[in-house]
């Protein structure tokens, strides 16, 4: 549904102008809040407390909460309880983020409102909202929901904190606690939305994996290098791969142990890495099939860096194109495929020259894509391990290679084994000399 359709239902709903509806949709939704969730706060302001639920809420356990129910009153145990600041209407806005837990279940809530909620609280939320995200029901806690501390504890098999491993957290995790080694850590000035801001990003490593982080209001134990126990940290999905967003809520000690940094890479079949949704540090084996378009020589926005066609960036208009070297493969290990990109430096490696000898092979060929033929004849056909970052968006699955080798299996031995095995069966079947199998 377009946001003009959902602004249309929220006015005839409310019986409130349109436009202002539409005005005020857009804001929130501008500023990240889902649209359901954005559409329900507008149904508070606009004073309908029904959120599309009918009658007065029902007890309900949590196990039992659907996306259906409109509201509920339920009893649980807070698991964690994170702050993050979002901008609304203009101004910003604490919010709390976390899981909410009873014998039955866990569900995730936001509370609009400061409740004083922290992990291992039991509580009684009256009148909660229940929306849906992602197919789930999660619990909205405002205004209209009365909340009290209950004495009562719950006999939980959950953990309170949020403690996690790397390996663990997922996009949309809220108050975490890690406890990590700082990798890489560099100081960037970015455009905020309050202007330029100084920010820290890296990479953070612990027993479980590796992990980008970005610390927005930066602490000084991440910039000494840790190792750090981070506290209160949520998850945000970026460039296709989770990393780990350190607030100005969130809270950074220096740890007085080292963290072994597992140095395995995971190792997953193509499909299996896919279904992940994206993946930091991934190794991956098979057989590049295809050199894409735009492999060989491209040319790059002096601007903004990405690629432009015929001398054309999408942002900046008629520009003059950078030359640069540049792989897209297609890696197929019989479990799916993935678009494996390849960098200047891996791109010139395969290719086997710079790329002043790339540009000098098209100026003799007057013809840029014999650089990408050259590839293509290098690493078609073969068997290939890649490491890297896997992000999976609509237009399908990108590896952002690291590292890109030739297996160290011989796959055309293994053909020819192969092959060999399969002749040895067919002469069996036609009744040859059984003799001969082991020869
Ligand atoms: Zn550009």
């Amino acid at each position: 549904m377009e946001l003009d359709d959902h602004a249309e239902d929220l006015a005839s709903d409310l019986g409130v102008d349109k436009e202002e509806v539409k005005s005020d949709l857009q804001n929130l939704v501008e500023y990240s809040v889902p649209v359901d969730e954005a559409k329900q706060s507008l149904r508070r302001k606009y004073g309908d407390g029904s959120s599309g639920g009918s009658g007065s809420p029902s007890s309900k356990e949590i196990g039992d909460i659907t996306p259906d129910d409109g509201n509920v009153t339920v009893t649980g145990t807070v698991l964690t309880a994170g702050k993050r600041s979002i901008r609304y209407q203009g101004s910003d806005h604490v919010i709390v983020e976390g899981e909410l837990a009873d014998e039955t279940g866990t569900i995730d809530y936001t509370a609009w409102e400061d409740f004083g909620l922290s992990p291992g609280d039991t509580i009684t939320a009256g009148n909660a909202g229940v929306r849906e995200w992602d197919g789930e029901p999660e619990l909205n806690l405002g205004e209209s929901t009365s909340l009290s501390f209950v004495d009562e504890s719950l006999q939980l098999t959950q953990e309170i904190g949020g403690e996690a491993t790397l390996a663990d957290l997922q996009t949309g995790d809220r108050a975490r606690a890690v406890e990590v080694a700082v990798l890489e850590c560099e100081r960037r000035t970015i455009d905020g939305r309050d202007g330029e801001t100084e920010i820290l990003s890296g990479v953070v490593g612990d027993e479980s994996g590796r992990l980008p982080f970005t610390n927005w209001d930066p602490a000084p134990e991440i910039e000494d290098g840790g190792p750090v126990r981070i506290e209160n940290a949520y998850v945000q999905e970026f460039r296709g791969v989770p990393e780990v967003n350190v607030s100005e809520f969130s809270t950074v000690t220096e740890l007085d142990r080292e963290i072994e940094v597992g140095a395995d890479t995971t190792t997953m079949a193509v499909s299996e890495a896919v279904a992940t949704g994206g993946i930091y540090d991934v190794e991956l084996v098979g057989n590049v099939i295809a050199v894409r378009d735009g492999s060989g020589i491209i040319q790059r926005c002096p601007e903004c860096y990405r690629v432009i066609q015929k001398g054309q960036c999408r942002t900046h208009g008629d520009v003059d194109g950078i030359d640069d070297l540049r792989v897209k493969a297609i890696l197929d290990d019989g479990t799916g495929t993935v678009t494996v990109v390849l960098d200047d430096e891996l791109t010139a490696a395969v290719y086997g020259g710079t790329l002043d000898d790339a540009l000098e092979q098209a100026r003799e060929a007057m013809d840029q894509s014999v650089v990408a033929d050259t590839i293509r004849e290098r690493i078609v056909g073969r068997e290939f391990s890649v490491r890297g970052h896997l992000s999976v968006d609509e237009y399908g699955a990108n590896l952002d290679a690291e590292r890109f080798e030739e297996s160290d299996d011989d796959a055309q031995a293994r053909a020819r084994t192969f092959l060999e095995a399969v002749e040895k069966v067919a002469e069996i079947d036609d009744g040859a000399d059984a003799e001969e199998v082991d020869a």
